[in-house]
């Protein structure tokens, strides 16, 4: 085995029927697996201008090429779909097991199309995949339908499962797909496509062997990272508070210095994603008050409430992925803390921390707790919830939404009870909720009255927890990446932190800099952002995960593994062409979609303009257009953003065709 099956199965929901492509080795060098394989796939099979949330859509369910080879933290599941709220290309991605068991199955990804006209789930094994009625787990959370379906399927071998909550079968735009009893796939209204299906869930249950063609190779560089990452902890001393005043230094300082990402490891294994929340707010990462404020007003007493050490002793258990040897997951007992209404909960992501923190003025993590299994039981994005609830508060504070819009409810900074009150609606689809279940695009839109100023979203999507003024190239990506408002394609944080030019021949170095150098629309700055691109897809092909990957080169190395599975014979700078392969095909997929992708820039706000007037991003403004069209020129794309004739010849993807460019052409 060269890692990946050869196969990918489909189902038509309308039909009721599913059979097995195969699919030729070719397409894999080309394409690598994960959204690599969906991009080519979906690029061929959803007709232009289909309806995201109509019977031509294809929901795409893939595993990483390296998953199941050996291979450490290989493990995330990727959905890739035509997105309903950014009418272009859509992804999403997820840890937990079910990136395995698409394997086991003897499939490299699941490609769902049509649209069933009762509800129904799909069971699979290696031996036959069958749809099943699902009206009785319809109305059911994700939670409560995973616990159902494995009560009903858990014969020999624990089965894998995906399902969506209410928020999907409502078909909020802006739901996501749950497994592992919370985990979620969130973005790019992914759940709303399956809700659309009338798909509730999807059971695997295989047993198919999974392996790479050099096993031993690949087990000795899983050990090597292995070991790196055992021997990095953190001693005992080391306090939340500690970390959070790295972040002030950090923020004061007027130079970026160049780390080696090996040291975030320990911080993951001790408290997750959140144990950054005080350090992103300090360094002023976090947005604040949708996007208008700044550390001064979300002041220390703030910050001191999202101190992760108050999670690490709720933390019953550490949680795992798939083959991961880091575990930033964990479950955490809470009841007696919400309100009684839960009793366990996933410990709540840096994203949704910060939604329900820095970004809506919140200062209270136990109340943080509550939303976060509450949208994770209900499939709702916390980050895109978030940027709904900091636009309703903002709005109700500038007169242009009132008591009478939000059903009495009186919106302010800060007051959690409210807020919770308003994201119950948005899952029922009741009153307001109904008006901004899809989305604070679409939110604002349906209220108007100048409301659409305060709307921070990107082409339809709402951005991360992560300030494009700390971060320009996050900038670049918030407005043009294939699915815009995405954090995790690039940034120059995790461009330092990977230290590409150590293995690929084009990326520039980054050592230490000044943090102004950052700000100028330089060749420089362009090739660090289509690197980081390019190597995102890779990794994403691979079923590798962002935070071993910020590790960086040196450490986590993908291309040695890849080659290690495949014997394809190829360089760092081979895969970094597909990684440009695999994006471009994206890029011709939005275009064939119609869509402009000039269309998606951020909010000036976002970019700094005006600047902010106090903190640490005090004065900066990014350059945003420049630096858009800097990047479009290094990745062969004209100034529209539509890639040239030459560019696809020298990529091998001549014969795919876009729509009409939008754009300067
Ligand atoms: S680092 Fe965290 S998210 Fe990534 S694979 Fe490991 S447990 Fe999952």
């Amino acid at each position: 085995m060269k890692g990946y099956t050869g196969k990918i199965l489909w189902v038509d929901l309308s039909e009721e029927k599913t059979w097995v492509e195969e699919i030729p080795e070719r397409i894999y060098t080309a394409y690598l697996s994960g959204t690599g394989l969906a991009s080519y796939i979906l690029y061929r099979e959803i007709p232009a201008g289909a309806d995201p949330l109509g019977p031509e859509n294809v929901l795409a369910f893939v595993s990483g090429l390296l998953t199941g080879t050996g291979a450490v933290v290989m493990g995330r599941w990727m959905v890739a779909t035509k997105s309903p709220l950014t009418g272009g290309w859509g992804d999403s991605n997820c840890g937990g097991t079910f990136s395995p068991a698409i394997k086991q199955c003897g499939y490299d990804g699941i490609f769902v199309k049509g649209q069933a006209s009762r509800p129904l789930y799909l069971l699979a094994d290696h031996r036959e995949a069958r749809l099943m009625p699902a009206k009785d787990l319809w109305g059911l959370d994700a939670i409560e339908t995973e616990e159902s379906l494995m009560k009903r399927h858990w014969e020999k071998k624990k089965p894998s499962v995906v399902s969506i909550g209410q928020a999907g079968e409502r078909v909020s735009l802006i739901s996501g797909i749950v497994n592992d009893g919370g985990r979620i796939a969130a973005r790019s209204g992914v759940g709303a496509v399956m809700g659309s299906k009338k798909l509730k869930a999807v059971v695997l249950k295989g047993i198919l062997p999974m392996g790479g063609q050099d096993p031993a190779a690949i087990h000795a560089l899983s050990r090597e990272f292995s070991d790196k990452i055992r021997r990095y902890s953190l001693p005992g001393l080391i306090k939340g508070s500690h970390v959070a005043l790295g972040g002030r230094l950090l923020g004061l300082s007027p130079f970026n210095p160049s780390l080696d990402g090996l040291m975030f490891m320990p911080l993951m294994k001790k408290w997750g994603t959140s144990g950054t929340n005080g350090m992103a707010a300090n360094m002023g990462d976090s947005p604040v008050k949708n996007w208008s404020g700044s550390i001064k007003d979300y002041s220390r007493p703030y910050v001191a409430a999202v101190n992760p050490d108050h999670i690490a002793k709720l933390e019953v258990r550490k949680y795992h992925c798939y083959s991961c040897v880091i575990g930033c997951g964990g479950i955490c007992r809470i009841d007696g803390k919400t309100g009684g209404r839960y009793t366990y909960s996933h410990k709540p992501e840096y994203e949704t921390v910060s939604s329900f923190s820095s970004l809506v003025m919140g200062k209270d993590l136990d109340a943080v707790y509550e939303i976060n299994e509450m949208l994770n039981r209900a499939g709702m994005d916390t980050i895109s919830a978030g940027h709904v609830s900091a636009w309703a508060i903002e709005s109700f504070e500038k007169g242009l939404i009132t008591t009478e819009d939000t059903d009495g409810l009186v919106l302010e900074w800060g007051n959690l009870d409210t807020i919770k009150a308003l994201l119950e609606k948005m899952i029922r689809r009741e009153g307001i909720g109904d008006l901004l279940a899809d989305g604070v695009k679409l939110g604002s839109e349906r209220i108007g009255r100048g409301s659409q100023a305060l709307a921070m979203h990107c082409g339809g999507q709402e951005p991360a927890m992560h300030d494009s003024r700390l971060d320009p190239i996050l900038g670049v990506i918030y407005s043009v990446d294939t699915t815009p408002g995405r954090h995790t394609t690039g940034s120059s944080l995790y461009y330092g932190l990977t230290k590409l030019w150590e293995r690929v021949s084009w990326a520039p170095r980054a050592g230490w800099h000044s943090k102004n150098s950052q700000y100028k629309a330089s060749r420089e700055e362009a090739l660090k952002t289509l690197a980081s691109v390019a190597y995102k897809q890779v990794v994403d092909g691979a079923g590798g995960c962002l935070f071993a990957m910020i590790s960086g080169v040196q450490h986590y190395k993908v291309f040695d593994w890849l080659e290690a599975a495949t014997g394809w014979g190829f360089s760092p700078d081979d895969y970094m062409h597909i990684g440009r392969r695999i994006s471009t095909t994206k890029q011709l997929f939005n275009i064939k979609q119609g869509i402009n992708p000039l269309a998606s820039k951020m909010p000036d706000r976002m970019a700094g303009l005006p600047p902010l007037t106090q903190g640490p991003l005090k004065g900066r403004t990014v350059p945003v257009e420049e630096m858009i069209a800097n990047y479009f020129e290094v990745a062969g794309w004209d100034r529209g953003g539509c890639p040239k004739a030459k560019t696809l010849e020298a990529l091998g993807i001549d014969s795919l065709k876009g729509g009409e460019c939008h754009g300067q052409g």
